[in-house]
């Protein structure tokens, strides 16, 4: 029929193939094409009916989100449903691989969904910024229930084919050859059989509610997560045709709003942070056996993710006792698992078989990748290094979990400097997606494609970044932090400054940041760089003196704030009282901040150190940048990141805002180039609308 949808007879029965490579994306050409098929099957009295099938490797994996920018082309999906409902034969939808977005409203809208095994089925809508927009919220409580509904919908839950089939969004789970399996089906059909003619199953208020309540808090009640309720709940009390009409509009006007730009941004950039065409044709070695060196915070929360992965892992410390003290914290973190009911026993013990917890340095010559998680310190881990490199075999990798040291001072302890590599976790490293692979001066292209691939497998988000202070987080965080300061030096209140930025959207306030890990981190970093302060610069004491006064954050029960014993925070007045004296004895006379200009400052500081990384070549994408804060540091989604943020402001405001920053930064404070991130605009996130 076209290059996107064919039509094959199996007998008295149209198999229509939808073929859009690569997820074979709801298209204006597959829509167009759809409705042809539809039509074609109406008339062709030879038919009985048609099933739906996508060619390749999957059903349709979601619509063409680089539509969702522009005004929508008809046939929109709404009218495809609508012709296939209105068709007097049965249609029905075979998914295989994923059927996700506008590809299950598509099946939902058929008279039947028959699902390979291991296909896929889901609405992530609202974790776009919108609402499914053609009848996801209608049809989905006709078959689960409104509560139900709302936790699916809300957190775009992805099903698989099993689950889905016990809630009765899918009919059947196909077996053998998928087409065969649809065409038997939809003979042995009959009738029609639409999902709106069903009724709302009746629910109790109380789970509704109940449901509402969870979602909200998840969603952090952004407007899409409130209207995607307010629908659902329509299905069971407004005629079909009306409340589909009102789902279109609110879904039309979502997509056009600036949670789904953001949002769709991160989509894309993500999808081209998978794409390191500088480690192209250098593919990476497959990796199954990880030893992790030392068995603290963060060696623990790697084993986990290692192990969580199906790997095997090595896990070395220094001593018997903080050997054990890791593992125990491994074995608690699976009985947790277990009680919650996240985990069967069988798949803790299996996991837990496959940690190999030693002080042995031989047993390092079975690892191919070598994770180091020991103290933050060069020479310590210069030492490592010495003392590892010869036991590994040949080939194996060594990475550093280094924060902040330079990654080729630890690579010129080696013999072979070219295979080491920075893979910097973060905290917990079980849980956060997030990992900087770090490029050195030395690393084998073949080393870094390795670290990249291995942080794939273990299900996080790799972005590479070459060698500097830092790296990409870090060194915004810092200069965010140390700006933030500035504010306290000038004025404002640690509180002021965590309620403006957690009013942002930031999961955390940078003084609350700093108090749960620990002020004396960054105090060592400062004294470790003391000799690196040139004269001019301007240096804010007001951390310094908490650390010399024992107050370390909340391991000590005390840093900007107070915590009681259920761990809640309070102003401390005495840290107020030492910030206005430290303004007074540096001579500012302390200002107002609105939470806005709180927000702003803090804001461009992270763009302009971002313009600075771009321009120094830490990263050459503006993009990685946006998900390195999103997705290590707490940064809204829904706002982008810091460079979709700058891309949004005018600039004019944002230069004149940066010349004042300038003004108050003291002498050695940088300027980037503001206009770097505005070629976001041009993005297939951020077409006119
Ligand atoms: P930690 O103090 O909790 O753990 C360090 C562990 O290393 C200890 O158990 C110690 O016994 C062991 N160790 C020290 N020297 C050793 C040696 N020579 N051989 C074997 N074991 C040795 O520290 P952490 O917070 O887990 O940090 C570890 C590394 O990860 C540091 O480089 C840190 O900068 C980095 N990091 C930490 C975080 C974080 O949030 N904590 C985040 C990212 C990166």
């Amino acid at each position: 029929m076209s290059d996107y949808i064919s039509i094959q007879r199996n007998g008295n029965v149209a198999l229509v193939y939808i073929n859009n490579p690569p997820v074979n994306a709801g298209s204006l050409a597959v829509r167009r094409g759809i409705l042809e098929a539809i039509e074609l099957v109406e008339h062709d009295s030879a038919l009985i009916g048609a099933v739906l099938i996508g060619a390749g490797k999957t059903f349709i994996a979601g619509s063409d989100l680089k539509e969702f920018g522009a005004p929508l082309e008809e046939p929109q999906l709404p009218s495809v449903i609508k012709a296939i409902e209105r068709c007097s034969k049965p249609v029905i939808a075979a998914i295989h691989g994923s059927a996700l977005g506008g590809g299950l409203e598509l099946a939902l809208g058929c008279d039947a969904r028959v699902a390979a095994i291991d296909s896929m089925v889901g609405l992530p809508e609202v974790t776009l910024g919108m609402i499914p927009g053609a009848g996801g919220t209608q049809r989905l409580p006709r078959l689960v229930g409104i509560p139900k509904s709302i936790e699916l919908i809300c957190a775009g839950t992805r099903l698989k084919a099993e689950e889905a089939h016990r809630l009765g969004i899918i009919d059947a789970i196909s077996i053998g050859n998928l087409a065969d399996f649809a065409v038997d089906y939809l003979r042995t059909l009959g009738s029609k059989r639409q999902v709106l003619a069903l009724s709302t199953p009746a629910a109790e208020t109380q789970d509704i509610e109940a449901a509402a309540a969870a979602a909200l808090k998840a969603g952090r009640h952004r407007p899409q997560v409130i209207a995607a309720i307010d629908t659902i709940k329509s299905a069971a009390s407004t005629p079909a045709d009306l409340a589909l009409a009102e789902e279109r509009r609110i879904f039309q006007d979502l997509r056009l709003s600036n949670d789904a730009f953001a949002l769709r941004h991160l989509f894309f950039a993500e999808r081209q942070s998978s794409k390191r065409l500088e480690l192209d044709g250098v593919p990476g070695a497959e990796v199954n056996r990880v030893a992790v060196i030392g068995a603290g915070t963060m060696g623990c929360g790697i084993a986990l993710a290692l192990l969580q992965a199906g790997l095997e892992v090595i896990l070395l410390e220094q001593n018997p006792t903080a050997l054990q003290t890791g593992q125990e914290r491994i074995a608690q973190e699976y009985q947790r698992r277990v009680a919650k009911g996240r985990l069967s026993q069988a798949s803790a013990y299996d996991a837990l078989a496959r940690l190999n917890p030693t002080v042995d340095w031989a047993q390092l010559s079975a690892a191919q990748f070598v994770i180091e998680a020991v103290f933050e310190d060069l020479q310590v881990k210069q030492e490592l290094l010495r003392k590892v490199e010869p036991l590994l075999r040949d080939g194996a990798i060594f990475a550093t979990n280094t924060s902040y040291l330079d990654i080729d001072q630890i690579a010129e302890a080696a013999q072979k400097p070219q295979q080491v590599i920075g893979m910097h976790f973060f905290s917990p490293a079980n849980v956060m997606r997030l990992v900087e692979v770090i490029s050195g001066m030395y690393s084998a292209p073949a080393a870094v494609s390795t670290g990249f691939a291995l942080a794939r497998r273990l299900g996080k988000l790799p972005i590479v970044a070459n060698n500097a202070f830092g790296f990409i987080g870090n060194r915004l965080y810092a200069a965010y932090r140390q700006q933030c300061e500035y504010m306290l030096e000038e004025g404002a209140l640690p509180s002021q400054i965590d309620q403006a930025m957690e009013a942002f959207g930031m999961a955390m306030g940078p003084f609350a940041v700093a108090d749960l890990s620990g002020l004396d981190i960054a105090w060592r970093m400062r004294k470790a760089r003391a000799h690196l302060r040139s004269e001019g610069e301007r240096y804010c004491r007001i951390p310094d003196l908490l650390c010399e006064q024992g107050r370390l954050g909340r391991k000590t029960q005390g840093g900007y704030y107070s915590y009681d014993e259920r761990g809640n925070r309070q102003e401390a007045e005495e840290v107020n009282s030492l910030i206005l004296q430290e303004s007074r004895s540096k001579g500012f006379t302390r200002q107002a901040f609105t939470q806005q200009q709180i927000i702003e400052r803090a804001l461009l500081t992270i763009a302009n150190e971002a313009a600075l990384l771009l321009a120094e070549g830490v990263t050459t994408r503006a993009t990685d940048i946006d998900l390195v804060m999103v997705n290590g540091f707490g940064f809204p989604k829904w706002e982008g990141g810091p460079g979709f943020w700058a891309a949004n402001q005018p600039l004019s405001k944002l230069n004149a805002q940066q010349s004042n920053l300038a003004k108050v930064s003291g002498s050695t404070f940088k300027m980037g180039d503001l206009s770097v991130f505005h070629y976001l605009h041009n993005q297939p996130s951020k077409r006119s609308a």
